[in-house]
């Protein structure tokens, strides 16, 4: 998990029954209010609130739940006036009609309840691409752009030509957004990139993502890890599988994501087990099979990875100095001639 959802722990929204790795996963609607000051809501005695109230009272509400609460406010006043950050601060004396008032309490409130920002506003920034997401697909991180760092580097760009024997294939799976495929696709038009989700919701984010950055040379597949690509091969694979185990309690604070894309198991390492004991028959002579795990499983997923024949591997620290993925290569040629 990351530092920032640590640090923002919510209270629990129900007692007990908390069935994460079951997928229950629904926020329930409860009867918190949101009365700060000025934040009136009833129509009528007092005059509209300004913006800048509105923003100070949002980030007030907010201060004990996140770990930015006036950059939550502007974002989430900002998505229901159209405003940017810098278009809110210049008009804070600007009246706010009741009814926008009204839907920024709401998001406020939810807000406070652990609903990702990113669920909220609908869209998240990775790799400088602007991402639509929804509580179908986990909030893409900030760390796991490393996994694309790894990648590209293991993938040289190409010239079109004669001399290309073949375009490099790059296969995501667990693909969610389409975040990973998607950057990597940016990044190098010429790749063949196939990303594969077991979820048809996610699937459906994950295309519509590449619809928006018209990259259409992304391929999308519905199945179970490796079972969508029987039979073929590819020079990167790359996933950031659940990996979350069922019993760390900090999946409370991430329950608004779905518990498919988090919640690996009992120990979880049991996708990211699966990947690595599956993959090396669906690479090509010297591809990389690229992890992304949590930051205490490094030397899990390094035996794995060596267990299943994997050499040249090695672990990575994301940019807050956590080990974060690790990567191995497969040497197999008599692989490329069945
Ligand atoms: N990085 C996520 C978190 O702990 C977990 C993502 C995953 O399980 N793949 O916040």
């Amino acid at each position: 998990m990351t530092p920032a959802a640590r640090r923002t722990a919510p209270p629990p929204l129900s007692a007990g029954a908390t069935t994460l790795c079951t997928g229950e996963t629904q926020l329930r609607t409860g009867a918190t209010t949101l009365r700060t000051g000025e934040t009136q809501l009833s129509a009528g005695a007092t005059p509209p609130s300004t913006i800048a109230q509105l923003l100070q009272n949002g980030a007030r509400a907010l201060e004990s739940r996140s770990d930015s609460p006036r950059l939550d406010a502007e974002l989430l006043l900002g998505k229901i006036l159209g405003l940017s950050r810098s278009g809110l601060i210049a008009r804070g004396n600007d009246p706010v009609a009741a009814g926008h008032e009204r839907a920024y309490v709401s998001l406020i409130e939810q807000r406070r309840r652990g609903v990702p920002i990113a669920y909220l506003t609908g869209t998240r920034e990775f790799w400088s691409l602007a991402l639509r997401v929804t509580p179908a697909v986990l909030v893409p991180r900030p760390e796991t752009e490393l996994l694309v760092e790894l990648a590209l580097q293991r993938l040289p760009e190409q010239q079109a030509g004669p001399s290309v024997d073949r375009a490099r294939s790059i296969l995501d799976l667990g693909t969610g957004s389409g975040a990973i495929a998607l950057a990597i696709a940016s990044e190098r038009p010429g790749a063949r990139v196939l990303g594969v989700d077991i979820s048809p919701s996610a699937l459906e984010v994950a295309i519509q993502n590449s619809r928006d950055l018209g990259l259409a040379h992304v391929d999308w597949r519905l199945g179970s890890w490796f079972a969508a690509v029987p039979g073929e091969r590819f020079d990167v694979i790359v996933a950031n599988p659940p990996y979350v185990a069922a019993a760390d309690p900090a999946l409370e604070n991430l329950r608004a994501e779905p518990a498919i894309a988090l919640c690996g198991g009992p120990t979880g390492l049991e996708a990211l087990s699966a990947i690595a004991g599956a993959a090396a028959p669906h690479l090509h002579d010297e591809g990389w099979l690229i992890l992304e795990h949590g930051s205490d499983q490094a030397p899990d997923v390094a035996r794995l990875l060596e267990r299943h024949g994997f050499t040249r591997v090695r672990s990575h620290l994301d940019f807050s100095g956590k080990p974060r993925v690790t990567l191995g290569t497969v040497h197999s040629p008599h692989q490329e001639t069945t």
